[in-house]
């Protein structure tokens, strides 16, 4: 079962959930936490875990041999992410912008383009206790997360493993590849005016990829209850309600899971695993699916 775990914004306590859950989780189950917010990784703070093992990640980028080029502009023209641009007798070439398609050099009609490696990251593997853990760390200036990501769900366990996704915040890209491939996206939010923006954006992206959603809504107490109207309106349920409390807070900022914090928050943790297991079992019970 994979689950992940999301926010339209940082810092509404999606990393909170994604511990706790699999913290609560790993006394009875096996169970994996794969941090995949590669641009800042912080779910480590709150598991401690030891680190097994690393491995660099990298991707192709094309190096171009002057002596053949001929300066057509064709590996311009096809490059989608403006990667490449030929000035004049110049090719010049912006690596970092660079997904590492090998369009360029496939189509270029000299054959002047090579592939080089290029390192953007690392991936990194262990344990916290009996919990699974495995995070990717995109290298400092790099922006290109999805191959990160993507090497990073690459160790994921889906033996008999409940497998939670900590997905970086936003809708963009690295949402959907850290999201894709899920059977139930968490969406962490709070019940402010820009918490019921992020949320309606990130429930779009959810339901274009055909994913289940539920709601996390945290901090109750703080704002208003238009969230609830919303995600009655839109038929989404809220799984687990997190008040907003000092104590908390306390504990996030002292990095301690809240799990480990406050012990008896642990049955609600699992009483939200039950729900979103009785809702991935409908769902693929469901003709409509
Ligand atoms: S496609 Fe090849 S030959 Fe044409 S400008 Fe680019 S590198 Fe040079
Ligand atoms: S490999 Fe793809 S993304 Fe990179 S420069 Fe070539 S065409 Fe652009």
């Amino acid at each position: 079962m994979v689950i992940s775990v999301a926010s339209g914004q940082g810092g509404t306590g999606k990393t909170l959930v994604a511990t706790s859950l699999a913290l609560s989780l790993s006394a009875d189950s096996k169970v994996q936490l794969l941090d995949c917010d590669v641009e800042e990784p912080n779910d480590h703070v709150f598991l401690r875990p030891e680190i097994a093992g690393s491995k660099a990640v990298s991707i192709l980028v094309p190096r171009v041999d002057e002596a053949k080029c001929t300066y057509c502009g064709k590996c311009a023209q096809v490059c989608a992410y403006h990667a490449t641009a030929v000035l004049g007798n110049h090719v010049l070439t912006f690596p970092q912008l660079c997904h590492g398609c090998g369009a360029c050099c496939y189509l270029c009609p000299e054959k002047a383009i090579t592939e080089e490696s290029r390192q953007i990251g690392v991936v990194e593997w262990g344990h916290s206790d009996a919990l699974g853990f495995v995070q990717g760390r995109l290298a400092v200036g790099e922006a290109m997360a999805p191959p990160v990501i993507r090497k990073v769900k690459e160790y994921a366990n889906k033996d008999d493993t409940v497998i939670i996704i900590d997905v970086p915040p936003g809708t963009s890209c690295p949402v959907v590849e850290a999201i894709k491939g899920s059977d139930l996206c968490l969406l962490v939010t709070e019940p402010t005016p820009f918490g019921l923006n992020d949320l309606a954006l990130a429930v779009e992206t959810v339901r274009k990829l055909g994913i289940a959603c539920g709601v996390v809504l945290n901090r109750v107490g703080v704002g208003d209850n238009k969230v609830e109207e919303y995600c009655e309106q839109e038929s989404i349920p809220i799984l687990l309600t997190i008040p907003l409390d000092m104590e908390i807070a306390r504990l996030y900022s002292r990095g301690i899971a809240l799990v480990a914090g406050i012990p008896l928050s642990k049955s609600s943790f699992l009483q939200l695993f039950d729900k979103i297991a009785e809702i991935i079992d409908e769902r693929s019970r469901s003709p409509e699916r």
